[in-house]
């Protein structure tokens, strides 16, 4: 059976086939008249929502979307649904980055708690849907470390690691990430859903 994942990014679409083997997972680049959805919720399950409805209802077949961001517990859990556009222009990691670091830079080591969360979602043509969360907790350090990854990893060191998680391995971070944790936790709901349909 094919679901649609709701992005044309290459690394989520290979992390949701290697989670839902025996699904046909396909990305929005087999929709190129689905346009962008606008992220306008103010949850990461709302925008995930948001995106597995429209793409569901544009493509006619069972969609999986998903949100994510880092949320800092000094800033009251900002950058949250905002993390991409931080720094007010849209997807510019180094930016993003930057101004974060500027904010938290007086803020004591042992104040400075974090997570990433991520909310992954699931909508049938029909309109029935899912929604579950994932979460990775860590602390956040002021000198970005390591080279993989993107976004805020190289200022996120997991609890029990003390590494960032851009000085992981991409299997490393899937294995605890709250992306990997989201999808994992999607996964036998897609195979209840999914097969019914
Ligand atoms: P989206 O869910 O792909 O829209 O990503 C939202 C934003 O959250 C990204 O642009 C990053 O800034 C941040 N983010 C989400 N997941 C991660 C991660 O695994 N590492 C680092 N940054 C992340």
């Amino acid at each position: 059976m094919k679901i649609v994942l709701a992005t044309r990014n290459a690394g989520k679409i290979a992390e949701l086939r290697r989670i839902l083997s025996g699904f046909d997972i396909v990305g929005l680049e087999e929709f190129p008249s689905i346009g962008e959805v606008a992220e306008t919720g103010v949850t990461f399950e709302e925008n995930a929502l948001l995106k597995a409805h429209a793409v569901a209802q544009g493509s006619g077949l069972p969609a999986v979307a998903d949100d994510s961001g880092l949320c800092v517990d000094v800033l009251n859990g900002m950058p949250g649904v905002f993390s991409a556009r931080w720094s007010g222009r849209h997807g510019d990691d180094q930016a993003n980055l930057d101004l974060l670091l500027a904010q938290i830079s007086d803020v004591p080591a042992d104040k400075l708690t974090a997570h990433f969360a991520c909310a992954a979602a699931l909508a049938l043509p029909s309109g029935e849907f899912r929604v579950v969360e994932g979460t990775l907790p860590g602390r956040l350090v002021t000198t970005p470390r390591g080279s993989n990854g993107f976004g805020y990893d190289p200022i996120l060191v997991p609890d029990g690691h003390d590494r960032t998680t851009a000085e992981m391995s991409p299997e490393e971070k899937d294995a605890i990430s709250h992306r990997g944790r989201a999808f994992r936790a999607l996964a036998p709901i897609v195979r209840d859903l999914v097969t019914d349909v």
